[in-house]
């Protein structure tokens, strides 16, 4: 037998514990392991009840999600088998929950008899979030465990919820707060269990308990969750298994949980998701650094240039994790403005319960403000977030090199400012890079970390573990415009504005974006963004744009002249009053003048037309960005779109879903427009990592770069 669990009697139980840090993944091995002591148990007579427990700081992260693509989770015994035989025991098992029980491992304790926890576990099924759904009971011992509005609500969110909570609901029988080690206390516990006879409770012989609940409440619970779910396959199954478990019983409920699970797990979305679930575990490895060889440098104290939308953003990042911040702005009246942004936004978060005024506080008395750079001589990184300009961001670093004590991390959050010109005005190239955050930039997880050619490995690598610090997805990205994200979508912008000089409208354009999975469509997010912000980064960009085509950008630039800038003018690509938007139609007649002056010819344009044009030259852009060695992996950049951009996350990023859809069917796509459009031959050429990959059958996935990042 192997070690997967560990074996012990003491005083009449039976003590199983989980032994495979960090997370007890519920890989074939544990499985084989549990089964066999719980039969060891069985059969010694000795012992009258068995304590299931954990040697981790976890109890169990769930199943191992790798054998999900290699059939290992499929290989008996699955852990429905496990359960059932947990749940078939004659003799009394009890969950001893120490942390998080996630998934699998929240399921093994529910086909427990009886659950005792310490007051800081947590309880989740998110198979959710993997496009899943729980495929060992769980939808059908939760509800008749919980009650159908918890269990329902567990399943369709993903969201693990605390002990106290599970509680009051039954899931958790006890919580132990008393000063004994947690496992004495669970041995005690079976014992006084044992003592008072206390009975077997298995979910076979209980039934959901439907009476309390309102009459279409599926249907409104469907309902309540539709925006939130919108294009999701799994969370309908989710309901569909809790449905089941109201009318079948357990052994059949289990069947149709399995049909549920496998319709699920053969679908793209799950594919998709579980996808970006080991690209988020992959992306702070950096090829060609061993971080055990690399020294990390401390970062006790950062500066924040520039206390606009970003800087703010960029500050409360550092004060949440307790890191004191520097703020400094050209004079008192912006920086107080940018201070009382930053105190608003935490009041606002206080408003609705998510902080302590205490919290509030405490955050605020972190962060310093300043106009003169004299104060930032003694912090360990520095983040400018001012103008987008390279002679104000030049003049910054030049004035930052001298202030700045050897050894500071000297940062840029330009979103597409070359990285290396700012670098060269320093005598200290290595110590800069750029750390380009995503707005709202307290909210948005994503961070691309911009690696230029002088920087050092230990500044990279620095910032790569602070980024997980402040709770942020790190993306390491090579120099050129745009980075990652900004210039993989760039041609989702020019193809958008193109559609409407051809005669789409922008809520044409806005609806295929959203059917697609988008939480907006691109013609929306540049009325957001602001029309004046959208065309002013491409001002210096005219050789690469409108010198290569006139019509490039054109309605935008209609819409700029006329000081429409989109939401924050009232006027863009729609009309804003108040909270609502219409369309305008001098948009279209805008479109039809401008198309007359540069000799394009309008038409109807398909969805899905434009959902092709749109999207296959965002997968030929990032085929450059891979090729080019700008991304180490096709998953990073998944992780950029996905995570920064509002790429679908059931689609795993563009290029995950090019992997889907087939190279070749976004080749012949291309191929397509690059014949049939008048400007196809500028912008549609087939990337030649494409051309290749397509050639051979092959994936994104299999590529690996050898680039200048590589
Ligand atoms: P902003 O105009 O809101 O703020 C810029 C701030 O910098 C202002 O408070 C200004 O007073 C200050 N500033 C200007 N010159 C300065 C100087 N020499 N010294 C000190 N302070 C100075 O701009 P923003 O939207 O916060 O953008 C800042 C940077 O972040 C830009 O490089 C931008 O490209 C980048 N960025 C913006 C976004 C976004 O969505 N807004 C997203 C990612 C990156």
């Amino acid at each position: 037998m192997t070690d997967a669990t560990q074996y012990q009697v003491r005083d009449q139980v039976a003590v199983i514990t989980l032994a495979q840090p960090p997370i007890n993944g519920l890989g074939l091995e544990l499985r084989k392991s549990i089964l066999a002591n719980l039969e060891r148990a069985c059969a010694d007579d000795s012992v009258e009840a068995i304590v299931l427990a954990s040697s981790s700081k976890l109890f169990c992260g769930g199943a191992d999600i790798s054998e999900f693509a290699t059939g290992g989770a499929t290989t008996a015994p699955i852990l429905p088998q496990v359960c059932e035989a947990l749940e078939g025991a004659p003799k009394l098992v009890i969950a001893a929950i120490n942390g998080m029980a996630l998934g699998g491992g929240c399921e093994l304790t529910l086909a427990c008899d009886y659950r005792i926890a310490l007051p800081a576990a947590k309880l989740g099924l998110p198979e959710v979030n993997l496009g899943l759904l729980p495929g060992a009971g769980g939808t059908q011992r939760m509800p008749r465990i919980a009650g159908v509005p918890l269990a329902l609500e567990m399943i369709t969110s993903g969201r693990p919820y605390s002990v106290k909570q599970l509680a009051e609901t039954g899931v958790i029988d006890r919580i132990h707060t008393g000063p004994e080690e947690f496992l004495d206390a669970a041995i005690a516990y079976a014992q006084e269990l044992l003592s008072s006879s206390a009975a077997k409770r298995s979910c076979a012989d209980k039934r959901v308990d439907t009476s309390e609940l309102p009459e279409n409440y599926f249907t409104e619970f469907r309902a309540a969750i539709a925006p939130k779910t919108r294009g999701l396959f799994a969370p309908e199954r989710c309901i569909q298994a809790v449905e089941a478990a109201c009318k079948l019983p357990l052994k059949e409920g289990i069947q149709k949980e399995a049909e549920l699970f496998m319709e699920c797990l053969a679908s793209p979305q799950a594919r998709a998701q579980q996808h970006l679930f080991f690209a988020e575990r992959t992306v702070s490895k950096i090829p060609g650094i061993n971080p055990k060889a690399t020294p990390v440098r401390e970062i006790n104290k950062v500066a924040v240039i520039g206390s606009g939308t970003m800087g703010g953003g960029i500050a409360m990042n550092f004060l949440n994790v307790g890191i004191p911040t520097v703020i400094l702005d050209l004079n008192d009246e912006t920086l107080e403005r940018g201070v009382s942004v930053i105190r608003k936004n935490y009041e606002s978060t206080a408003k609705k319960g998510r902080l302590t005024t205490e919290q509030v506080e405490q955050r605020m008395a972190l962060l310093e403000s300043t106009t003169d750079y004299a104060d930032l001589a003694d912090v360990d990184l520095v983040i400018e977030a001012v103008f987008e300009r390279m002679d104000i961001k030049q003049t910054v670093f030049k004035t930052l090199d001298q202030i700045c004590k050897p050894g500071a991390i000297l940062a840029t959050n330009t979103s597409t400012l070359d990285v290396n010109e700012i670098a060269r005005v320093t005598s200290r190239p290595q110590d800069v890079l750029g750390l380009h955050f995503f707005s709202p930039a307290n909210v948005m997880r994503l961070l691309e970390i911009v690696r230029a050619d002088q920087t050092g490995n230990d500044v990279l690598l620095t910032t790569v573990k602070l980024a997980q610090v402040i709770k942020k997805v790190p993306v390491v990205s090579g120099v050129c415009w745009g980075f990652i994200g900004n210039r993989a979508t760039e041609p989702y912008f020019r193809e958008s504005m193109a559609a409407i000089l051809e005669g789409a409208t922008p809520a044409q354009i806005d609806k295929v974006h959203t059917d697609f999975g988008m939480p907006m469509g691109l013609p929306s997010v540049v009325d957001l963004a602001g029309i004046d912000i959208v065309v002013q980064t491409r001002a210096d960009r005219k050789a690469q744009t409108i010198d290569l085509d006139p019509t490039y950008g054109a309605i935008s630039h209609k819409l700029f002249e006329l000081g429409r800038y989109g939401q924050k003018s009232g006027r863009g690509m729609y009309i804003y009053e108040g909270r609502n938007k219409r369309e305008d139609p001098e948009v279209m007649q805008l479109a039809a003048q401008a198309a007359e002056e540069l000799g394009v010819e309008q038409r109807t344009l398909s969805d899905q037309e434009i959902l092709e044009r749109t999207i296959y030259p965002i997968i030929n852009e990032c085929a450059r960005i891979l090729e080019e060695g700008i991304a180490y992996r096709s998953s990073d950049i998944d992780i950029v779109l996905a995570y920064g951009f509002g790429f679908p996350v059931y689609r795993g990023g563009p290029m995950q879903y090019a992997d889907e859809i087939g190279l070749d069917t976004v080749l012949a796509g291309l191929n397509k427009y690059r014949e049939s459009l008048r400007n196809g031959e500028i912008w549609f050429k087939p990337a030649p990592l494409l051309v290749k990959l397509a050639a051979e059958g092959k994936k994104f996935k299999d590529y690996s770069p050898s680039g200048p990042c590589g």
